[in-house]
């Protein structure tokens, strides 16, 4: 059985959206080029060239004078901007859902979540709009009046990574829109063309919104790591969202700490779920397989580690054992397939290593390696391990299919091995039993941002705050109030009467 190519229909998707054709050349990379491929097949859909320092610096002057303007057009006004975003990404989810696929190697049906995530947040942004809401503050001074107002912060930066190409985006994009704030925005290298397509997108909702919309609005940045440093080192930027590897926060964090710029830092996940013994095991094997196995084990969310209490681990590991020997691997594009590709090949790499040090630390591992598929792609099979205690590659994330299984006598301790990794983004448990269930979430339970009951951690809705703590680097996007974030707050005093008293009742006669 042969792959079918993705190419052709990358191509004929990128010019349906109207990439313009100078964007991508056709063929091979040359020079210092990106060249953008498909891991479903492993061939290259096109070549790119990476915008330069001098191009850099240029884009982020015009997303500059373009927040000088933006900035002053009232925000209901700019929501509607996001509202016909997000009525051109209604228009457009089948395409830009299949070009998620064909780019990243999700399944289908994941790939058109993600773009009903990027409208989600587009209906979200556009009444956040109208609820930029300040306080008033009561002063302790007789005729006066205390205020805390809200105004656009400048160039927001957004720096993605390649596993979520264009939700990212978006729970960035159309909050900073509606807030005030131009957009630059650095791709991950392996996803470009999703990128190129979301622009191309845009650019028609910026058409129809009109000239209120400043050129240099929106921008994309083509290329690497370096790129993404000119980005986070340029003084006119004074906030980045940078999402990825707890490896690329720590070199992006001190830099835009340096020069005192807001950093939302996204970074690496190492979620854990405990099942109790009062679990419902049908509910939770659904929810681990979910969690642990889809869009192959490259969340950021992804289940990695499993807490099992001793009395329901042998009902629940060799069922799940099962699951783990009979998921359906192959092309994402195809229904009922449930694990696509690797993203490259370093992905399995990575994997096997993963597997073997955690057989070194005494853990049985079930399944794992390369699973065979026509092309170059890189599948593999997920693996289960189970691990003799919480040890070795269990502490750190590897960015593939792998779930560690240990078992825990009680609660507390349960919690102290869900609580002792360095990352600290989403968290679940199982249990039909409130008490643990409160405790769980309670100050004592799960450190993590995202803390769940009866669901895995993975499949996040945008209503509430998206990030994490610890080496997940604490910065929230999405929903709740994470849209302070991209804007500055001022307090402002105003005295109306004749008198001049100072605070503290500090005395200063002249
Ligand atoms: P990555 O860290 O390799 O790259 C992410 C992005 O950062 C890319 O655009 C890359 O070009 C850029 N980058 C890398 N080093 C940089 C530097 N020094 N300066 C500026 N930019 C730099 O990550 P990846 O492999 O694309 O994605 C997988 C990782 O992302 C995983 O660790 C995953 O957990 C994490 N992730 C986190 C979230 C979240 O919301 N917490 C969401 C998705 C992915």
């Amino acid at each position: 059985m042969d792959l079918a190519p993705a190419r052709p229909d990358a191509l004929a998707i990128l010019e349906r959206l109207g990439v313009a054709h100078s964007a991508f050349a056709d063929g091979a990379t040359t020079g210092a080029g990106l060249s953008a491929r498909s891991p479903i097949t492993g061939e290259t859909i096109a070549a790119l060239a990476e915008t330069t320092p001098d191009e850099t610096r240029e884009i982020i002057g015009r997303a500059h004078e373009a927040f000088l303007r933006w900035r002053e057009v009232p925000a209901p006004r700019r929501g509607e901007l996001v509202r016909l975003l997000g009525e051109e990404l209604r228009a457009a989810k089948e395409d830009l859902g299949l070009l998620v696929t064909l780019e990243a190697g999700k399944i289908v049906s994941e790939g058109l979540g993600e773009v009903q995530e990027m409208i989600d947040i587009c209906d979200f942004a556009v009444g956040l709009s109208r609820q930029l809401y300040g306080l008033t503050i009561a002063t302790e001074r007789r005729h006066h009046r205390m205020a805390e107002t809200w105004h656009p912060l400048g160039v927001c930066g957004v720096i993605s990574a390649f596993n979520f190409p264009v939700a990212v985006w978006s729970w960035n994009a159309a909050l900073a829109f509606v807030c005030g704030d131009p957009v630059v925005w650095k791709p991950s290298e392996k996803t470009p063309l999703t990128a190129l397509a979301v622009d191309a997108i845009l650019k028609r909702a910026i058409a129809r919104f009109g000239e209120d919309a400043p050129e240099g609005l929106h921008s994309v940045l083509i290329g690497g790591r370096a790129v993404g440093e000119a980005l986070v080192d340029d003084p006119r930027v004074p906030i980045v969202s940078a999402t990825g590897s707890t490896r690329m926060g720590r070199e992006v964090g001190p830099r835009l700490a340096k020069r005192f710029a807001r950093a939302i830092l996204e970074l690496g996940g190492n979620n854990a779920a405990i099942v109790a013994p009062s679990a419902d095991l049908d509910l939770t094997l659904r929810a681990v397989a979910f969690s642990a196995m889809g869009t192959a084990g490259q969340r950021c969310t992804t289940l990695r580690r499993l807490i099992v209490h001793e009395s329901v681990y042998d009902a629940l590991v060799p069922k799940l054992a099962k699951v783990y020997a009979s998921v359906a691997i192959g092309d994402p594009r195809k229904d009922g397939t449930l694990v696509g590709p690797l993203v490259d090949a370093d992905a399995l790499a990575m994997m096997d290593r993963a597997l073997e040090e955690a057989k070194a630390a005494g853990g049985t591992v079930h399944g794992g390696g390369r699973a065979p598929m026509p092309g170059e792609g890189v599948y593999a099979r997920p693996a289960l391990v189970e691990m003799p205690s919480q040890a070795g590659p269990m502490l750190h994330e590897t960015f593939a299919p792998i779930l560690y299984v240990t078992r825990y006598r009680d609660l507390d301790e349960a919690i102290a091995l869900h609580n002792g990794v360095g990352a600290g983004l989403s968290s679940s448990i199982f249990t039909l039993d409130m008490r643990e269930a409160e405790r769980f979430l309670s100050d004592a339970g799960s450190d993590c941002g995202i803390a769940n009951v009866n669901i895995g951690p993975s499949g996040a809705e945008i209503g509430g705050a998206f990030g994490g703590e610890k080496e997940t680097g604490g910065g929230r996007e999405a929903g709740s109030d994470a849209w302070k974030a991209y804007m500055r707050r001022a307090t402002n005093t105003v005295n109306f009467g004749t008198t001049l008293p100072l605070a503290q009742g500090v005395k200063f006669d002249i």
